[in-house]
């Protein structure tokens, strides 16, 4: 038998979270973001239940040509865009629309030998610093492009930095506009939480919005706003099985570095997921989780294929009890990954992320 541990992705909540986002922008069409093979979810067990959106937005080619492979027809967005000038090949092969941020992207584009012209994402820099044209230098690289028999339809993007946060975006937005005021093309601006919080902000109304970590029922600005408060269902379900019991008495310790010490006498489980599983390490005691779809709390440190369980409370629970480290449990109870995430000081994002080969999966409605 397999070790007891397997991470279930829900299609249904997938569908529901992608309608999610729809519904917060309703008049623009979704990238849905399946860049880090879907955040860790995996992009062919993503599929079915995204295939609804109106393109995939993703980083790597290896994963554009695993989309094609599944049979998509549609757009696909490279948010990078190419990192050398041979990968523009494999783009016209695909017909996969990329992001052009720096000079010598434009430079490859010069120089690519197509039959077709491609559509491009021309991206501002509006305060982010990571990629794309200052606003200064936005309209001079536009025109530059503009002039490419290489070029066919110009989008404009930009990302925001504080979508999340109290910040917000409107000095983003008003940059952007700015520069952008008598640019033809479509555009896109907001990420999940721009799209959450801001998409109704006329200034913030975009043709395509780029929804990621929103789609997998975590929420972008927790714990402003949990995943429940935006309606979304998580995607992801981690379990594991209770596969040892122990009885402390007081003073017995709990794993290595004993950081666990019980105070009266109780019953701890041992579960079969540990940092190797991509549970974090750091994760201290009292980080909440389910046991058969009620809440309890880990003690002491998370080791490599284990960490343990407050049993006092739930005399029910015993060898075999399903334990759910973040997702829905078979009672319906949900533990958000946001929730995990925030004893570990860490976002839902990097667990999710960070869910380890070593993980069987399935999927489930
Ligand atoms: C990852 C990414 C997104 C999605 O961000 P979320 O916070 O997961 O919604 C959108 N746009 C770009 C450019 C990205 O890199």
């Amino acid at each position: 038998m397999p070790r007891p541990i397997q991470a279930t992705i829900h299609t249904a909540a997938l569908r529901h979270n992608l309608e999610a986002a729809r519904q917060a922008a309703p008049d623009a069409q979704v990238w849905a973001v399946v860049k880090a093979n879907a955040y860790g979810h995996g992009i062919e067990r993503v599929f079915e239940g995204l295939r609804g959106a109106d393109g995939f937005a993703l980083l790597d080619l290896s994963e554009a040509e695993r989309v094609r492979a599944l049979g998509w027809r549609g757009p696909i967005l490279l948010l990078e865009g190419v990192f050398e000038a041979r990968d523009l090949e494999l783009c016209s092969r695909l017909h996969l629309w990329h992001t052009v941020h720096c000079d010598e992207q434009i430079d490859m584009l010069a120089l690519h030998k197509t039959h077709e012209p491609h559509r491009v994402f021309l991206k501002m820099n509006s305060g982010m610093n990571r990629l794309g044209f200052a606003p200064q230098r936005y309209r001079s690289a536009w025109t530059r492009l503009n002039a490419l028999p290489q070029v066919d339809e110009i989008s404009l993007i930009t990302h925001f930095s504080d979508a999340d946060g109290d910040k917000g975006i409107a000095e983003q937005v008003a940059r952007f506009e700015e520069a952008t005021r008598d640019l033809p093309g479509e555009r896109s601006l907001s990420n999940s939480a721009a799209t959450l919080r801001h998409a109704q902000e006329a200034s913030v109304k975009a043709d395509w919005i780029r929804p990621g970590i929103a789609l997998y029922g975590s929420s972008p600005d927790f714990p402003a706003h949990s995943a429940a408060d935006w309606g979304l269902q998580p995607a992801m379900s981690l379990h594991a099985n209770i596969i040892a019991l122990q009885q402390l008495q007081v003073g017995d310790s709990v794993g290595y570095g004993s950081s666990f010490v019980a105070d009266r006498p109780m019953r701890i489980g041992v579960v079969a997921c540990g940092y190797a599983d991509g549970y974090p390490r750091i994760c201290p005691t009292g980080t909440p989780v389910l046991v058969d779809g009620v809440r309890s709390r880990t003690l002491g440190r998370v080791s490599m294929d284990m960490l343990a369980v407050d049993l006092s409370d739930l005399p029910e629970a015993g060898m075999g009890s399903r334990v759910t480290l973040w997702g829905r449990a078979a009672n319906g109870a949900v533990l958000s990954i946001d929730e995990v995430a925030q004893s570990a000081g860490t976002v839902g994002y990097e667990l999710m992320c960070a869910l380890s080969q070593r993980v069987p999966v399935v999927n489930e409605d």
